[in-house]
Formats: structure tokens, C-alpha cells, sequence
């Protein structure tokens, strides 16, 4: 419905069911109903949520997320466990990723988290850094990096949240502008994804709309 309202294909962009706080179930049974990627944001709940899915479930070939803030001590797992990665912001948590990357693994994703809100966030490189972080990623040999992430700020009207999401997809154009091509926007959450689809988000990334209210962020 977002796809049409905005004019877009529906295929042009992805759906990340965000699991996290939810059990197993949920993963097995949104898998059942074709869904593939899951977005997780708690590093030990999602591998054993991983190997608990795998135990009921060893022929399910699903591709996990890793979408939470990334500290430099557990890169070594997220490199190991996950497809991609949302929410790489410097160039040390990248430089670990690459290097304990497993070689039998393809590349893993990256997407470069953007601070869109300027100092009411914390996370996330600022527009200005971003180019020289992404030149450094693009070069790193089992990386590979695929487009920027943003976490806006809440906003309560639709205009409000198209603001930041323009920007994610102005600061994609400029990385092209300077050779560093890549193909996803990941922004868009319950809330505020028919912003994000108006302005071209590639992967929306969906808890609550999905698997309903969580007891705890
Ligand atoms: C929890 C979370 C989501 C999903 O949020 P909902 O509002 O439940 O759709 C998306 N992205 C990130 C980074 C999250 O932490």
C-alpha cells in the first residue's frame, strides 16, 4: 500500500521482520508465511533464538540482520552469525568485522547508520564523516558495503518524517557522485515506513506491525 501510494514497485523494496523479543515461534511461524529476513538487535538473545530456530527447524534457510548498535568486544559474532550488518558507524567496528569475517562466508553487508537528527542522537557517523568511512569500507576485503541506515528521531506527521529519510538518500547520491555505488536504504520502521518508502527506502525494517507490542525495546 506504501509502494502505491508512493508510486513505486512493490518488489523495489524489502521487508525486515524485526524479531527481536520475540521467541523462536514467531520467527518459524512468520517464516511460514515466506518471510526470509530477520532483524535483531540483541547480540545473545538472537543466537540462541538462531540455533533454537535451527534445532526445530534445520531446513529454513532464513538471512539474520544484525541492527543493533555494534560494540567493538562482539564483533567477532556478529561477523560469524549474521548477513548483514545495519549499523556500522566507524571505522574500527568495520575494520574488526572484516577481519574476522570467516572466509568460507560470502561478504558480509554493511549498511553505514547515519546520524540523521543531529544532536538529539548519538549513534551513527555524522554527513560529514560519512564519505571518508565509506571510502575506508568499500575497501575493506570481506566487507561489502551496500547503502546507508538511518534511526530518525520520532516525528508525529508524515512531512516531518520525509525530512531525514530525503537526506539518507541525498547523502547515497553524493557517495555515487564520488564512486561509491550502492543499492540500499535501509529506513522505515512501524511508524514512520511510508515516509521512508516515499523516499526511497530499499529495506524497511518492521517489529511491532509484524509480531505486535513488545514488553520491552
Ligand atoms: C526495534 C527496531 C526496529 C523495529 O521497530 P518497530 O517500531 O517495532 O517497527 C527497527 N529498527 C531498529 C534499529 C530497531 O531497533
Amino acid at each position: 500500500m506504501a509502494t502505491a501510494q508512493a508510486g513505486r514497485d512493490p518488489a523495489s523494496v524489502s521487508l525486515l521482520a524485526v524479531s527481536k523479543t520475540f521467541g523462536p515461534e514467531a520467527v518459524i511461524e512468520a517464516a511460514g508465511a515466506g518471510q526470509t529476513a530477520f532483524g535483531e538487535n540483541y547480540l545473545q538473545e538472537a543466537i540462541d533464538k538462531q540455533q533454537a530456530v535451527h534445532t526445530v527447524r534445520p531446513d529454513l534457510v532464513l538471512e539474520w540482520h544484525f541492527i543493533g548498535p555494534i560494540q567493538s568486544n562482539k564483533t567477532r559474532p556478529i561477523a560469524e552469525n549474521f548477513a548483514w550488518a545495519h549499523a556500522v558507524d566507524r571505522e574500527k567496528i568495520a575494520r574488526r568485522l572484516s577481519e574476522q569475517r570467516p572466509t568460507n562466508l560470502p561478504a558480509l553487508n554493511i549498511c553505514l547508520q547515519v546520524n540523521v537528527s543531529g544532536e538529539a542522537s548519538k549513534s551513527g557517523v555524522s554527513p560529514e564523516d560519512l564519505p571518508a568511512l565509506a571510502q575506508v569500507v568499500a575497501t575493506l576485503p570481506n566487507l561489502r558495503l551496500r547503502g546507508l541506515m538511518a534511526i530518525p528521531e520520532p516525528a508525529a506527521d508524515f512531512e516531518s518524517q520525509r525530512k531525514p529519510f530525503a537526506l539518507l538518500r541525498t547523502l547515497q547520491q553524493q557517495l555515487a557522485a564520488i564512486g561509491i555505488i550502492t543499492d540500499t536504504l535501509s529506513m522505515g520502521m512501524s511508524t514512520d515506513m511510508a515516509a521512508a518508502i516515499a523516499e526511497g527506502a530499499t529495506i524497511v525494517r518492521i517489529g511491532t506491525a509484524i509480531f505486535g507490542k513488545r514488553d520491552y525495546v
